[in-house]
């Protein structure tokens, strides 16, 4: 089984925080979409004839997409991928998209789980981050796509905003949770160069979270959701039972996906493919009937440091014996140093095959992490 993921590349305005691939100008959004339409045509072939599980609208802003728009998007991956009789596909939209009227336009275009950018149910954070939306366009979004009859949505949220408490995050999240989403994932805000933020850091306007208040946030957060039955399947994502994403679910276990689109990438088991983040050229490409893309070759040492950095991340934990029947890397040996340390310090938990972050190790998982790659 394998995922495709298309990248729209256009947002109506910038969040001060975002690096990803996008433009506000939208000049461009019908040659883009021929162009996808291209390219998954000359793609056809990048998975090897595996059946297609999962497909994903990210972005950039999705939900500017019109209905049919996103069907055609839809039709031609049908018309040349096989794919499963009921597909999960989900699509990010920002709640300022999200009338009544768009609603029923992607539930009749096929989108069935929603995830949806709330990023904060403050007003002032949602002003500082440049939303585009208020905290009430974000209630009624949530309202509105579960009245339609939405049965899979997913929130995002940022914490460890500069000068949150932990009093202002836990405002947050009892909100979020008052809606009874099945899926939640949260991200803890980092300063990016190219951004906004990033700018006033340099200038010394803004100054990080202090990491000590926000691995205070992620306990909270740990606590606050596990108290609400939500299940920390992956550390930025919570959901209650049954509704994990299969689509990023399907990254993690380093299953096949395809991505099209500018900046998009795709993994087919030994190669990295990196499509161009620049929507003319990428368009021009496809209109010469060309890939818009480089090819990393992975080495053994890069598929074995993704295997522990995406699996050490999971509920499940690293699977030392899958790592080591596949690549021939005998993680207990190899670390059994480093992993005595955090045993002993109570942040790993080493029964069986597997290496499993505790909920202290959750609070530096990327230190401990560093400390098993190669
Ligand atoms: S955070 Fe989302 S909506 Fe904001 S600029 Fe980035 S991609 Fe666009």
């Amino acid at each position: 089984m394998a995922g495709i993921y298309i990248h729209i590349p256009y947002c109506k305005q910038a969040c001060h925080y975002c690096d990803f691939h996008f433009s506000t100008n939208l000049n461009t959004k019908t040659d883009l979409i021929d162009a996808i339409l291209k390219e998954i045509e000359l793609q056809k072939n990048y998975l090897g004839g595996e059946t297609v599980e999962t497909i994903y609208f990210g972005g950039g802003t999705p939900s500017l997409l019109s209905k049919q728009e996103l069907s055609s998007i839809l039709k031609t991956i049908g018309a040349n991928f096989t794919v499963v009789a009921k597909p999960e596909i989900t699509l990010e939209a920002n709640p300022d998209d999200l009338t009544p009227a768009k609603l029923k336009e992607l539930r009749a275009a096929g989108i069935n789980r929603l995830s949806i950018g709330i990023q904060s149910f403050n007003d002032q954070v949602l002003k500082y981050f440049n939303r585009a939306h208020n905290a009430q366009m974000a209630a009624s979004a949530v309202q509105e796509a579960q009245a339609i009859g939405f049965q899979n949505i997913s929130i995002d949220i940022i914490f460890g905003v500069p000068n949150q408490s932990v009093n202002d995050l836990q405002k947050d999240l009892v909100r979020a949770l008052e809606f009874k989403t099945q899926h939640i994932s949260i991200y803890g805000l980092t300063i990016e160069d190219d951004t906004v933020f990033g700018k006033w850091e340099k200038q010394k306007k803004l100054t990080p979270l202090d990491e000590d208040i926000a691995a205070k946030h992620l306990e909270t957060i740990m606590k606050t959701f596990a108290q609400a039955g939500y299940e920390q399947y992956e550390i930025s994502n919570f959901c209650l039972p049954g509704f994990e994403s299969k689509h990023n679910s399907s990254y993690w276990h380093g299953k096949k996906y395809l991505g099209l689109g500018p900046a998009a990438h795709s993994y087919n088991g030994q190669e990295r493919q990196f499509n161009q983040a620049h929507n003319i050229k990428y368009i021009k490409q496809l209109t010469l009937n060309n890939l818009p893309c480089s090819v990393e070759i992975l080495t053994n040492e890069d598929q074995i440091n993704e295997f522990i950095l995406t699996q050490l991340r999971l509920k499940q934990g690293l699977d030392c014996a899958s790592l080591n029947e596949k690549f021939s890397h005998d993680i207990m040996y190899l670390k059994k140093t480093e992993i005595a340390q955090f045993t002993d310090l109570k942040m790993l938990d080493a029964s069986g095959d597997f290496l499993k972050l505790t909920p202290k190790g959750k609070l530096l998982a990327d230190f401990i992490t560093e400390k098993l790659i190669i």
